[in-house]
């Protein structure tokens, strides 16, 4: 893929028209309906995605890039991501939100690559809940003490491979949300990521969360529109979101990948543990404890292992994709 200039495209896309890569392709935006839009196939050129080989008129599938009429969920690079706005069929061709090529196509595709290479060195791990606090609970499970089980697990593999870690909790005590964060501050953290375990019903598979960009809207919330949704707030990990996408898309795919888990994508909200993170952020959410199968797996430290090896994995591919020249 041919690097693209992040001041042109970001030009292109406010100013509705401009050539972006020395004219390998011209990527455009046009206004209807009160929003912004890109035709999907003008980003499937400009990426360099291949043909589109769906049959079917609502339905675009390139290399690296599917997605439908009317859905907010695509696949990205072979991990479901979910988008701000529904895809919009529209004189017979399927459009992206422009928000949603910038915040979530274009890092993914870049493969996380920024002007000025960044370096990962320190990272803070946030075992979710403590003290009492429990979080999801089952006869059997409680996710507090396995986030804080795997949290360690991961810190091993982590130092294993250079990296400096440390934990917002060691122990079972209970933390407000704010100190989280902050914790992350305090030791000049390059990345902070949180541990939870999922409860609901018979559900399975792994999330991931990232903070919502300015002006989106989070996942779990109905599109009604661009007037009506609009969230104008921008907050402190707003600052990292091109990092904040890529690294949930790294450990999303590592952690789908290595467990064949259910892959219930890259989601989008505004949890304040990464809302107010002063470095690149995500949330985990690791499995079911309410799922049957995914608790007894959970339970073992076999499947733990796998799990922190995995997320430790998609952390050193975000690594790699930062630090490239
Ligand atoms: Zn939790």
């Amino acid at each position: 893929m041919t690097p693209i200039c992040r001041r042109c495209f970001l030009v292109a896309l406010a100013a509705c028209l401009l050539a972006a890569d020395a004219g390998a392709a011209v990527l455009k935006s046009r206004r209807f309906e009160g929003g912004e839009y890109v035709l999907i196939s003008d980003i499937a050129y400009y990426y360099h995605l291949g043909r589109n080989t769906s049959n079917d008129r609502e339905t675009v599938s390139y290399r690296d890039l599917v997605a439908k009429a009317d859905r907010r969920e695509i696949t990205l690079n072979g991990i479901q991501h979910w988008l701000s706005a529904p895809i919009h069929f529209y004189q017979g061709k399927l459009w992206m939100s422009a928000t949603d090529v910038l915040k979530t196509v274009d890092p993914v595709l870049r493969q996380g690559r920024v002007a000025k290479p960044l370096a990962v060195r320190t990272i803070v791990l946030d075992p979710g809940h403590g003290g009492n606090e429990s979080g999801a609970t089952t006869r059997r499970s409680v996710e507090k003490t396995l986030v804080l089980d795997l949290a360690k697990r991961l810190q091993q593999q982590l130092e294993a491979r250079g990296l400096r870690v440390s934990l917002t909790r060691t122990t079972d005590r209970l933390l407000s949300l704010e100190s989280r964060p902050a914790f992350a501050a305090q030791k000049n953290a390059d990345l902070f990521v949180s541990l939870h375990l999922n409860s609901g019903g018979n559900a399975s598979g792994i999330e991931t969360f990232c903070l919502t960009p300015a002006k989106a809207v989070s996942t779990a919330a109905a599109f009604r529109g661009w007037q009506a949704t609009r969230d104008q707030n921008s907050y402190r990990g707003n600052r990292h979101d091109e990092q904040n996408i890529w690294l949930a898309h790294c450990i999303q795919k590592s952690l789908i990948r290595s467990t064949a888990a259910h892959d219930r994508g890259v989601r989008r909200a505004r949890f304040v543990v990464i809302r107010d993170a002063p470095c690149p952020a995500v949330l985990v959410e690791a499995g079911f404890l309410s799922n049957a199968t995914e608790e007894r797996k959970l339970l073992t430290a076999d499947y733990r292992n796998r799990l922190a090896k995995a997320i430790a994995d998609g952390i050193l591919a975000y690594k790699a994709g930062v630090e490239k020249k």
